[in-house]
């Protein structure tokens, strides 16, 4: 293949993959996006493996049998919930990629093209690489411990010591220090110390971290990932891996920063972490005095409602629910009750996880709203079905400075009528914090896993 016909194939699958981003911004548009992508990488790899440079097929066979295998075994067997873990998981890889790849340049620049007439590397591919090799590290380590806190192999508290801040504000400038060095002084132990020091400060980052800032976490590391590829893309000069990763780097930085929004915390403190910890106990939950309803009890209060917004949740995806759910609302729809649906940005465990969930139970788009559009309603509103969601509708948010989630936009559902709880006990939810909306005179608690419980009312409604 012609290096002209090369760089045009690489440039339609880079329109391929901006296509695919657009396309995935809506849920009706998101099936044609994702077609988008599936042809960008079909063009993309086809390209790759047509180059003259490529003259050994059998290693790259191995990788993409053994690969191909391995992905479609996670694929089939994934549970929805454990998604963020898997993505952080598949982050942590594009990241030790990029380290693996500044190594192999490192030892062989020839046979990348980046070596001077003396063997040294070039300059601007010194640089190249120092960026690469400390994006992936980070990336590396940093997506290991995401992965490890999602997955609970470790607590999701912050880990906090003293001094910390400054501790990794030195390790900070010490691997940039190296990186410069290393950029005009090319020496293969300043690699690797520089490395070895990049991938301590993923994990000192991120162990910081607590978990209700875990949202932002990921969709940061989907960046930082998305700029190692790209730096892997300067290295391999392989024009289509430097679009990519600069799609997938900016598009994560943009949802970070809207994900900082619909917490109302800045990028800089969730970085700066220390945030999401376990709250003191107070009163223990079973003490305080709470009406517990039955499944009959949830069907007679919504059919003899003229306004229903459901509320789903963490427990939803859990339960599995979302299909008997939307037979729930049909019901209630054909008795006249109007029925909409309020998803928070960051209800469930991962960005748009309650859209995917209510996407694939058919449920109306028209029928979905998002916080700002729907938050004025409650009031307004008979009853608030809140269905597996607990963080997200916590008005200690709004009133305790000191609670994990303080300052967190949430759906006012208790200024509803009547708010129905489904969920299995009075526990909290992810940011480890009681919600005194189960105690108000307005709620009742309806017990019970998510999936039986609606089951149970739609029972009652036929
Ligand atoms: P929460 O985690 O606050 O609450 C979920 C509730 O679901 C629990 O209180 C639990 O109560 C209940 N539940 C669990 N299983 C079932 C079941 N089978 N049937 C019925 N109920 C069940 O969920 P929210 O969606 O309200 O909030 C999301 C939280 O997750 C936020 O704190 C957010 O920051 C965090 N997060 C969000 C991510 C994202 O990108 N969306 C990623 C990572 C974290 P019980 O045990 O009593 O049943």
């Amino acid at each position: 293949m012609t290096a002209n016909l090369a760089a045009i194939l690489y440039l339609v699958a880079g329109v391929c993959f901006i296509m695919a981003l657009r396309g995935l911004s809506s849920p009706t548009s998101a099936r044609g996006g994702n077609l988008f992508g599936i042809a960008g990488m079909v063009i993309a790899v086809g390209t790759t493996l047509a180059q003259p440079s490529v003259q050994d097929y059998l290693y790259i066979i191995i990788g993409i049998v053994a690969g191909g295998a391995i992905g479609t075994v996670i694929a089939l067997r994934i549970k929805m919930t454990a998604m963020p873990q898997l993505v952080a998981a598949f982050h942590s890889l594009v990241g030790l990629a990029a380290v693996l790849v500044a190594g192999a340049a490192l030892y062989s620049p020839e046979l990348f093209g980046i070596a001077e007439a003396d063997g040294g590397i070039r300059l601007i591919s010194r640089i190249e690489m120092s960026v690469g090799v400390i994006i992936g590290a980070i990336t590396f380590t940093g997506s290991l411990v995401a992965f490890a806190k999602l997955q609970e192999l470790v607590g999701g508290a912050p880990l906090v010591f003293p001094l910390q801040l400054s501790f990794n504000l030195i390790v900070a400038l010490v691997v940039i220090g190296l990186g410069v060095y290393f950029c005009f002084g090319q020496s293969e132990a300043v690699f690797w110390i520089m490395t070895a020091l990049a991938l301590l400060f993923g994990v000192l980052m991120i162990v910081r971290i607590g978990g209700a800032d875990m949202p932002v976490v990921i969709s940061m590391l989907n960046s930082y990932s998305g700029w190692a590829a790209a730096g892997i893309g300067f290295t391999l000069e392989n024009t289509v891996l430097i679009i990519v990763g600069a799609l997938v780097g900016s598009s994560g930085a943009i949802l970070s920063y809207i994900m900082c929004r619909a917490m109302n915390r800045s990028f800089i403190s969730v970085i700066m972490g220390g945030f999401g910890g376990v709250a003191e106990a107070g009163v223990s939950a079973s003490q305080k005095s709470h009406k517990p309803g039955s499944a009959d009890d949830g069907s007679f209060i919504m059919s003899n409602a003229g306004s229903v917004i459901i509320v789903p949740g963490y427990g939803l995806a859990v339960a599995q629910a979302q299909h008997v759910l939307r037979e729930m609302a049909d019901l209630l729809k054909k008795e006249g009750v109007t029925v909409r649906y309020a998803v928070h940005p960051v209800a469930g465990r991962m960005p748009g996880h309650m859209n995917v969930l209510l996407a694939e139970a058919n449920v109306p788009y028209e029928d979905v709203f998002e916080l700002d559009d729907i938050n004025s309603e409650f009031a307004t509103t008979d009853v608030a079905f809140v269905i597996g969601a607990n963080d997200v509708v916590n008005p200690l948010a709004k009133t305790d400075p000191q609670c994990p989630i303080a300052g967190m936009p949430i759906l006012d559902v208790e200024q509803a009528k009547t708010v129905l709880f489904v969920k299995r006990s009075l526990s909290p939810g992810y940011a480890g914090i009681d919600n005194p909306v189960f105690y108000r005179d307005n709620t009742m608690m309806l017990f019970g896993d998510a999936k039986k419980m609606v089951e149970g009312i739609v029972k009652a409604l036929q």
